[in-house]
């Protein structure tokens, strides 16, 4: 194609490369470049751009196709344009008396900083500095632009190293005793031009080139060559954008904001971009050129302040911002000069904005009628919405720590958030302190589950060792908890309960402040500014009108009736999963929990003995077959009665056996607990769903570690003074040993252990039903779900099942009345996804938990993984992302298509979810809008993110659809 056009070239045909400045599009950004295509439509639009054309991209990718020549024609129509640009402006390039200059200017599609810079004043030689000095009668002005261009030009075309020039300007301000570069008059600055040429002699060995459309021609190329630079192949690489889009080129009149007082140069956006107010934001340089801004060589003001100074190009200025954002319906990043009290705008982009900002505007335009509601809401990154609900230090705040040095240390940002409170140094203390209403920060060389509960008290966590994804990292953040790890500069001496970093000590009940968007800790109490949604009214808005989109409801996963609390403040519709273990894991009950599950196999051993279970399971069946209608009585009711009395006869035994009492009174003592749970979690979230999950973990989770049991009790057997506690510890070691496995994950836990211990299982499900018992006389409408973890085959389910209904059976009975609760399970296990259809025979609702679903399906366990080698299989790009943080659509996603093609297939109104964390992820969410899910279940604190998320996802499908609808017309 390429070639085609090349051969034609130079006649009528030739391909155009150069587009002046009014012949370009809007819709030529791929063409022309951001930077072209906006100059382009602001002289369309009838702004004061200086004149000037664009050498398209596809002549850069020529450029290179020809092997580094410039293609066929493409000279010719630049030197074409230029001639117009004299035409249009009256001057002439290379003319002593009256002189064109212009700058060069690159630009992709995609704004790459990294890549070729701008060159100013080009055009310039002895001759024509002349000529400018005689226009404008100002010497200085004359040669400080012609020192600039020669500066700038050596530096990005000839590849000069920067210092070159800097050492000898520097020597001239000292030598002049020039604080400023403006200090220099006009003869010093001329003085530096010979000077400078003698660098470009010295650095190339030719002289510096003075022909102004050889100037042009060396620039032009540059830019080009630019492109497959190092810096910007590096960069590309990175952002993975592709390497054949080719740069514009801009050659564009010269306007001089270095001319006098009334003349300067400034970058401004159209609305602030931190707070998203709608006002001007940025700054001005008077007697100023180019980068002279960003380079913080001397201190811009402000904007408004422009206003005083030049009051009729401010003015101007305004009237411009906002045609602009009528134009392009988004804030817009501008660049501009004033010449002489002339304005000129030179660039115009959308402009990159902080999270509260992004989100007050995309408000506030829809109210302006600039874009629509859904423009709106796929303006906004999900992310940015979870920025916004975290609690953050107030930025005075932290530059005021920093100046009284209380800068402390930085870790690594392990889960986002500010935290105040007090050190300590043990989980213990942190809750005792908690309890009593104190804020604290829990300090730990590491953590592990033992300090769960001071986590919980805590306001946020601090370790020295440990990465992103230790344990303290990972329970703060499914917390919601700020957390900063790995900090490991920093000395804990856990005796002497205080720490040390960089020469200073902190004691505990020293006041920590610690940010974990930034890892930062500060000493003292910084203020904070604490999120709520019902006062951010953009946010709130935002989000409202993201629930009329979307199709997915948006669950909640929950244990505490204050997580619901947050969830449904936050829009949550439902809890996707309460884990019924957490509740276990709280202090005050682990005893009960323990001895449990220490009676617990003995009590089966008993029960099994007298067969029990296996004549009841038996005498059930019989009475099913003589109640149906057509079966002939196999036994009379003498018989059954019979039965019924040898069964109870055999209960009464097991009612003596001590292993068994045990294990029922600490049942017995779980039950009210566990009623009191649930009641509070189903009175949060009145009249809607609750998913109930019974216990799931394996059992040794809930005893203390063999290792340390070991170390006890072999010191115990050493010193042999504590033979009560010896015995102790050597039965729980035995306990622990006994329940020790090669593979926990793949063990006995979830509905495995149910179908072991059916009595946990059957006070859970009491415990659930009772609550929903008492709340409806209450007057609450509570709606329980009760959830089975990893099934694998449709008997496990039954088996469940027929307990189960049985217990709620006798509940409502017992209470006279009947609760409105749901029966299904996880699918978790791939075989369970399989034979989804079978399982749906039972189930009235399905949660995939794909975090068990993820590790199953990779054989990965996650702590070893992420542990061990996920973080090089991401960095070896073996894997392009980490599968438990976004949903694997090839595997895992194929397998949840599966099971609910097969599950719906079998129940048309299956309810459909996912609990595991992909449900706060907005990737995933994507692809459970796309699945047919009906609800994800994320954290409370990922609600919010979760809603905009799952209206972008119905948006964007609403989008292909209708694309691929024109497509097929
Ligand atoms: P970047 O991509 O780095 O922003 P630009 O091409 O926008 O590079 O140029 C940087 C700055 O140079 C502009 O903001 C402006 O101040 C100055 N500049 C570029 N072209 C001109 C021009 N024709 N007249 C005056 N100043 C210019
Ligand atoms: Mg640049
Ligand atoms: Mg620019």
């Amino acid at each position: 194609m390429a070639q085609a056009e090349a051969a034609t070239a130079g006649q009528a045909t030739a391909k155009k490369w150069v587009y002046r400045f009014e012949e370009g599009l809007a819709d030529m950004r791929d063409l022309l470049g951001g930077k072209g295509a906006g100059c382009a439509q602001m002289t369309r639009a009838g702004l004061p751009v200086p004149p000037g054309f664009t050498i398209t991209t596809e002549a850069c990718n020529a450029y290179y196709e020809a092997g580094k020549q410039f293609p066929p024609g493409m000279w010719d129509q630049t030197l074409e344009a230029l001639r117009d640009l004299e035409r249009k402006t009256g001057k002439g390039f290379g003319d002593r008396n009256n002189p064109l200059l212009v700058s060069v200017r690159s630009g992709a599609r995609i704004s790459m900083p990294g890549m070729m810079d701008t060159v100013l004043n080009l055009g310039l030689n002895h001759d024509t500095v002349q000529g400018v000095i005689a226009l404008t009668g100002n010497e200085r002005f004359a040669y400080d632009a012609y020192r600039r261009f020669i500066q700038m030009f050596g530096r990005i075309v000839q590849d000069i190293p920067a210092e070159r020039f800097d050492e000898v300007f520097e020597d001239a301000k000292h030598r002049h005793g020039a604080k400023q570069d403006t200090d220099l008059d006009a003869a010093a600055l001329r003085e530096v031009v010979a000077a400078f040429k003698d660098v470009v002699q010295r650095e190339t060995g030719k002289p510096f080139p003075t022909d102004p459309i050889e100037q042009l021609r060396l620039a032009i190329a540059a830019v080009f060559e630019s492109w497959m630079g190092k810096r910007a192949v590096d960069y590309r690489n990175f952002y993975k954008i592709p390497h054949d889009l080719g740069t514009a080129v801009n050659v564009q009149t010269m306007v001089f904001g270095n001319m006098g007082d009334d003349s300067g140069t400034g970058v401004a956006f159209t609305r602030d971009p931190n707070t998203g107010k709608n006002e001007l934001y940025g700054e001005f340089l008077v007697n100023a050129q180019g980068e002279d801004v960003v380079a913080g060589i001397r201190t811009p003001m402000p904007i408004s302040k422009m206003a005083e100074e030049l009051p009729q190009a401010y003015s101007e200025f305004q009237q411009i911002a906002e045609r602009l954002e009528a134009t392009y319906h988004d804030m817009q990043d501008m660049e501009f000069t004033v010449e002489r009290g002339k304005l000129y705008m030179l660039q115009t982009r959308a402009g990159k904005r902080s999270a509260p900002a992004a989100v007050k505007i995309a408000v506030d335009m829809v109210h302006e009628g600039l874009i629509t509601r859904e423009d709106a809401l796929l303006r906004v990154e999900p992310d940015q919405v979870q920025q916004l609900l975290l609690p953050r230090f107030l930025p005075q705040a932290v530059w005021q720590a920093r100046e009284r040095d209380g800068f402390v240390t930085k870790g690594l940002n392990a889960s986002p958030g500010a935290a105040v409170g007090k050190a300590v140094f043990d989980a213990d203390r942190a809750q005792a302190m908690g309890q009593n209403g104190e804020r604290v920060i829990l300090v730990r060389p590491e953590t592990s589950p033992d300090d769960v509960h001071g986590l919980i008290a805590a306001q946020g966590v601090l370790t020295a060792r440990g990465g992103m994804t230790s344990h303290a990292a990972v329970v703060a953040r499914g917390m919601g908890k700020p957390a900063v790890v790995g900090a490991d500069d920093v000395r804990i001496d856990l005796r002497g309960r205080s720490f040390t970093v960089n020469g200073r000590t902190v004691n505990e009940g020293d006041w920590l402040s610690l940010d974990g968007s930034t890892g930062e800790v500060f000493a003292g109490q910084l203020a904070t500014i604490e999120p709520n949604l019902a006062e951010e009214h953009e946010l709130a808005e935002l989000l409202s009108w993201a629930d009329q989109v979307r199709r997915l409801g948006i669950w909640a996963n929950a244990d505490y009736p204050r997580d619901a609390e947050r969830a449904r403040e936050f829009g949550a519709e439902g809890i996707g999963l309460c884990r019924t273990e957490h509740m276990f894991m709280e202090e005050e009950r682990l005893p009960l929990v323990q001895q449990m599950i220490l009676a617990a196999p003995g009590a089966a051993r008993a029960k099994a003995a007298l067969g029990i279970d296996e004549r009841r399971r038996e005498l059930q069946a019989r009475r099913m077959r003589q109640t149906e209608e057509h079966a002939p009585p196999d036994m009379v009711a003498a018989d059954l009665a019979a039965e019924e009395a040898a069964l109870a006869n055999l209960e009464a035994k097991l009612a003596a056996d001590s292993a068994w009492q045990q294990y029922k009174a600490a049942l017995d003592q779980l039950l009210p607990i566990q009623r009191g749970d649930f009641k509070g979690l189903l009175k949060e979230m009145a009249g809607r769903p609750v998913i109930i999950r019974l216990l799931d973990p394996p059992l040794h989770e809930f005893l203390p570690k063999y290792d340390d049991l070991l170390v006890e009790v072999t010191e115990l057997r050493v010193r042999g003074n504590d033979p009560a506690r010896l015995a102790e510890a050597e039965k729980m070691l035995a306990a622990v040993n006994a329940l020790r496995e090669a593979n926990p994950m793949l063990g006995l836990r979830g509905v495995r252990l149910g179908l072991l211990y059916p009595e946990i299982n059957e006070m859970q499900v009491r415990a659930i039903l009772e609550a929903a018992v008492e709340l409806k006389r209450e007057g609450v409408d509570a709606h329980p779900e009760i959830m089975i973890p990893l099934i694998g085959n449709t008997e496990e389910l039954r088996r469940v099942e027929t307990v189960l209904r049985a217990v709620a059976q006798a509940v409502q009975g017992e209470a006279g009345t009947q609760v409105d609760y749901k029966f299904g399970t996880m699918i978790e296990i791939p075989r369970a996804a399989f034979i989804a259809d079978q399982i749906a025979e039972m189930a009235e609702f399905f949660s995939f938990g794909t975090n068990d679903l993820t590790q199953m399906i990779f054989g990965f366990s996650r702590d070893d993984a992420e542990g061990k080698f996920l973080g090089r299989y991401i960095e070896e790009k073996i894997l392009a992302v980490n599968p438990f943080e976004t949903l694997d659509r090839a595997g895992v996603g194929e397998l949840i298509c599966i099971a609910v093609e097969r599950g719906r297939r079998t129940r048309p109104d299956l309810e459909i979810g996912i609990c595991g964390e992909h449900g706060g992820d907005p990737a995933s969410i994507a692809f459970c809008h796309a699945a047919g899910l009906n609800y994800v279940s994320c954290s409370p604190f990922r609600v919010p993110v979760a809603r905009l998320a799952a209206a972008q996802a119905a948006l964007q499908s609403k989008q292909a659809a209708g694309a691929k609808g024109e497509a097929d017309r």
